[in-house]
C-alpha cells in the first residue's frame, strides 16, 4: 500500500511513522530526513537543500520529486511505501500520482494528523534530534532516558537548527500558505482519515492503527 502521512510541522508524524510503517510492512520515506542525511555527508544536494530549510521555507518541487522517484525505485518500496513530509506542495502531490499510476500504483489512503498551531509550536521548539538515527524526542514530553544521548543508538541528541523559534513561525506560515492546500486536493482523489493528533503518543498511535484497519492496512 502506498499511504501518506500529513499534517503540519510538528504534527507527530515522525514519532509515529515507525509503528505505521511496520503495521503496512513498507519503508518510511521521510523526504525531511533524506535531506539532514545529504546534509551530514555534505553532498550538493544537502547544500543546496539547507539554503532552503534554514528559512523555513521548502525545497523546489523539482529536486524534491526527483529524489522521491528515485527512492520508489529502491527494491524495499516496490510493495509500497509511508510518505511522511511529502507531498508538501499540490504539484508535488500531482508528480507523485502520476509517478505511482506509472508503477501501476495509486495513494491508497491518507492519514491526517490534525493539530492546532499552538500545540505545534510548541513540540517544536521542545523537539530535540539524534544526530546519529533521526530518532525524535522532547525536553517535556518524551524525553530520551539520559540527557542528551539517544536511547536507541547512543548518539547526540541536539536541537535542530529549524526548530528555533524564529524558523518554526516562518515554517508553520509556510504550511499554511503551501501545504494546507494539498488536503483538500488529496480529499478529492484519496481516502483521508482524520487523526485527533493532539492526544498522548500512545493515544494517538491507537487511533492511528483504527485508521489503517479502517483503510485496509
Ligand atoms: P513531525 O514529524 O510531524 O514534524 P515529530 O514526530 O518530530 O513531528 O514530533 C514533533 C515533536 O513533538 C517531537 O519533539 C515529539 O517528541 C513531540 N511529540 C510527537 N507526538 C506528540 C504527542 N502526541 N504529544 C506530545 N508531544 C509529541
Ligand atoms: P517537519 O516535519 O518538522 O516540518 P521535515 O523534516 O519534514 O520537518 O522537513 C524539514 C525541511 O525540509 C522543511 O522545512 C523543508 O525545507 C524541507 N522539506 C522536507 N520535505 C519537503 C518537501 N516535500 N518539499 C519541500 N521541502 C521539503
Ligand atoms: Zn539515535
Amino acid at each position: 500500500m502506498d499511504v501518506i502521512l500529513f499534517g503540519p510541522p510538528g504534527a507527530g508524524k515522525g514519532t509515529q511513522a515507525g509503528v505505521v510503517s511496520g503495521l503496512l510492512a513498507v519503508p518510511h520515506v521521510s523526504t525531511g530526513d533524506i535531506f539532514r542525511k545529504h546534509l551530514k555527508q555534505g553532498t550538493a544536494l544537502g547544500q543546496l537543500a539547507r539554503s532552503f530549510m534554514d528559512k523555513g521555507a521548502l525545497v523546489p518541487d523539482e529536486v524534491v520529486v526527483d529524489i522521491v522517484a528515485s527512492r520508489l525505485d529502491e527494491a524495499d518500496a516496490g510493495g509500497g511505501a509511508l510518505f511522511d513530509g511529502f507531498p508538501r506542495t499540490v504539484r508535488q502531490a500531482e508528480l507523485l500520482a502520476q509517478r505511482l499510476s506509472e508503477l501501476g500504483r495509486s495513494v491508497d489512503g491518507v492519514l491526517n494528523l490534525v493539530v492546532a498551531d499552538e500545540v505545534v509550536v510548541g513540540r517544536l521548539s521542545g523537539r530535540r534530534t539524534c544526530m546519529g538515527c533521526g530518532a525524535t524526542y522532547h525536553v517535556s514530553f518524551n524525553p530520551p532516558s539520559t540527557l542528551g544521548v539517544c536511547d536507541r543508538c547512543g548518539g547526540e541528541v541536539v536541537q535542530r537548527k529549524d526548530d528555533e523559534e524564529e524558523t518554526v513561525r516562518a515554517r508553520i506560515e509556510t504550511y499554511h500558505r503551501e501545504t494546507r492546500p494539498v488536503l483538500a486536493w488529496l480529499r478529492e482523489h484519496s481516502a483521508v482519515v482524520d487523526i485527533n493528533a493532539d492526544q498522548s503518543i500512545d493515544a494517538v498511535e491507537a487511533e492511528l492503527r483504527a485508521g489503517l484497519a479502517a483503510m485496509g492496512g
